[in-house]
C-alpha cells in the first residue's frame, strides 16, 4: 500500500528503531510511547485490521505472538508483566490501517479507559 506509514517503515522508506525483523514481521519502538517500553509488532503483509483476517492470512497472528513472547524476554518485562493491545476501527482508536499489536510495559498500567 503506497500511502501506508507502516508499509513505508517495512520498506525502509521511513526510519524506525527496530527491535526485530524476519521475513514475515517487523517490530519497532512506537514513536509516541505511552509506557517506558512500548513497541509495535507488525506483519509485513498489508492487512488492514482484524476485520480483514481470513483462513489464508491469519497464521501470521500466531507468529506475531511467538515474536512477542521472545521480545518481552529480551526487553525484561516478561516477569513484571505487559499489555498487548490491538485497536480496530474508529471506535477502537485505530489510526494506522495496517494491523499491528502494541506491547506496553515497564510500569503498572492503568486499567480504566476514561
Ligand atoms: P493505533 O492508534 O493505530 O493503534 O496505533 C498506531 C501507533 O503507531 C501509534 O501509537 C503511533 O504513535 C505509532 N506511529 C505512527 N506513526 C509512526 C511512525 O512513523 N513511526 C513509529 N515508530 N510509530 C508510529
Ligand atoms: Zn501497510
Amino acid at each position: 500500500m503506497d500511502e501506508c506509514i507502516f508499509c513505508k517503515i517495512i520498506k525502509g522508506e521511513i526510519p524506525s528503531k527496530k527491535l526485530y525483523e524476519d521475513d514475515k514481521v517487523i517490530a519497532f519502538h512506537d514513536i509516541n510511547p505511552e509506557a517506558p517500553i512500548h513497541f509495535l509488532v507488525v506483519p509485513k503483509e498489508h492487512i488492514e485490521s482484524v476485520n480483514a483476517l481470513n483462513e489464508e492470512n491469519s497464521d501470521i497472528i500466531a507468529h506475531i505472538f511467538k515474536v512477542i513472547n521472545k521480545l518481552v524476554k529480551e526487553e525484561k518485562i516478561a516477569d513484571s508483566g505487559y499489555r498487548i493491545i490491538n485497536n480496530c476501527g474508529r471506535d477502537g482508536g485505530q489510526t494506522v490501517n495496517h494491523i499491528h499489536f502494541h506491547v506496553l510495559g515497564g510500569k503498572t498500567l492503568p486499567m480504566k479507559l476514561t
